[in-house]
């Protein structure tokens, strides 16, 4: 084996404080099945997670040596992860290696002189062949003669993949909330999602293609890994009545009790309570659910196959059954001041506690006939508007978006909804920003 250490990475979300940093962190789950492979056949792994580590990366590497470089990184993440990897190659000057969802929707935003391949694919089982010297993989690019090669792409079953090492999960175990619930463990069952919404990146992941693990291996590992709380990171886990039919009777056969956070879309919600109050009686908590938007015509133009009427009926299930509803929202472009107080009103009418919105962000690599007004990558995280709204002008919208963000802060607070949080750290991470983006339109 002529390389044996390797770097795995992931950059940090953000570099204001503008974030979810400590209120929710995503277990590195991508770095973990690599681990898993690369270890099996004897290479050294370290995992570097800057949601977490307190040193920058260049003090990181400041006294340490590795042979490779493997880094993941979404769209907002670019930047940081390009600059690890040129501060990797001065230091190490090592094989250096780009992945992630970023990679599966740009890989060619990923060729630049420090980076030598790019994976676009969830083949990591093929890594060690690829850190061997092998360039005949799919879903590989690489460079030759100084052009950069793109290998044909191949979907991968998600059963071809091992279970995580999840030593560094276990390492932080202060770290990686989801909300009120610590330390909570990611676990995938799917890989990609069969619907077709047109906002979304997640079914454009593994090339389109759903591939599904069996309900047996999954519970194994929900058992075997004895932690409180499970986040089932699915894009859409509540998919296949049968399959969550076959899941809750395994959990409760083997008697499991854990806390389980998952996506859901509201029609299948709203078709079947039975089986959402057999989940809840299993330990569900948190379900996290594309409600999108209060108009049928705007549901519509998302392509998201659902209805206004649907989403009642889910909100009207959840708050039967006290499942802490997660209400997601998207913050259109034809967004006038109507619009956002009529979602307030909305969320207040349905008496939604939790409730997240995001700005409508149609991420590189997506088709749309919208009208960039950024080339930021970093501005891509769903905070910041990166097209041109229809109707009113970019200074306008974020004065409404402030203003439905404030009202929906005071209304949690009212409700005691995120008591566990530090809202005076929060309230001036939020009014800084304020200040800085209104420097930024000025
Ligand atoms: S929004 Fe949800 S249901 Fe629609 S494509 Fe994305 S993950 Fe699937």
């Amino acid at each position: 084996m002529g390389k044996s250490r390797v770097l795995l990475v992931r950059p940090e979300e953000s570099r204001s404080k503008y974030d979810f940093q400590g209120v929710i962190e995503n277990e590195c789950l991508e770095l973990e099945w690599i681990r898993r492979i690369l270890e099996d056949v004897g290479y050294i792994v370290t995992v570097f997670d800057k949601q977490v580590e307190t040193l920058s990366f260049q003090e990181f590497i400041s006294d340490r040596d590795f042979d490779v470089f493997y880094g993941e990184c979404r769209c907002f993440q670019e930047s940081f992860l390009l600059e690890y990897v040129k501060a990797f190659k001065q230091k190490c000057n090592g094989l250096t290696i780009v992945g992630g969802i970023h990679a599966q929707m740009c890989k060619e935003r990923l060729f630049v002189d420090e980076t030598d391949l790019v994976l676009s694919g969830y083949n990591y089982t093929d890594l060690p062949q690829i850190i061997e010297g092998n360039r005949d993989i799919p879903n590989l690019s690489y460079r030759k003669n100084g052009n950069w090669v793109i290998n044909a792409t191949r979907p991968t079953d998600i059963k071809t993949l091992p279970w995580p090492n999840r030593e560094y999960f276990y390492s932080h175990p202060d770290r990686y909330p989801y909300l009120d619930l610590k330390h909570a463990m990611w676990i995938r069952s799917s890989f990609s999602c069969p619907y077709r919404c047109r906002f979304c990146l997640r079914n454009h992941m593994n090339q389109g293609i759903y591939s599904r693990r069996d309900v047996p291996d999954l519970v194994d590992e929900i058992e075997q890994n004895d932690n409180e709380n499970v986040y089932l990171v699915d894009d859409d886990f509540l998919y296949d009545e049968n399959y969550l039919r076959r899941f809750i009777e395994e959990i409760k056969k083997r008697k499991i009790r854990r806390k389980y956070i998952c996506y859901g879309r509201a029609d299948f919600i709203a078709d079947h309570e039975d089986i959402v109050a057999e989940f809840k009686e299993i330990g569900l908590v948190y379900l996290l659910v594309g409600l999108e938007d209060i108009r049928d015509e705007k549901l519509l133009s998302y392509n998201k196959h659902n209805t206004v009427r649907n989403n009642e009926k889910c909100i009207r299930i959840c708050h039967k059954h006290q499942i802490r509803l997660m209400a997601m929202f998207i913050l259109g472009l034809d967004f006038r001041g109507k619009d956002f107080r009529d979602l307030y009103a909305y969320i207040k009418k349905h008496q939604l506690k939790y409730v997240a919105v995001s700005i409508y962000t149609p991420e590189l690599g997506l088709e749309t006939e919208e009208e960039y007004i950024t080339s930021d990558p970093s501005d891509f995280d769903y905070l910041h508007l990166v097209c041109r709204p229809k109707y009113l002008s970019v200074r306008m919208w974020y004065l409404h978006y402030y203003l439905l963000l404030i009202r929906l802060f005071l209304k949690g607070r009212r409700e005691r909804v995120y008591d566990f949080i530090d809202y005076g750290a929060y309230i001036r991470s939020f009014i800084g920003n304020i200040f800085k983006r209104r420097k930024e339109n000025a």
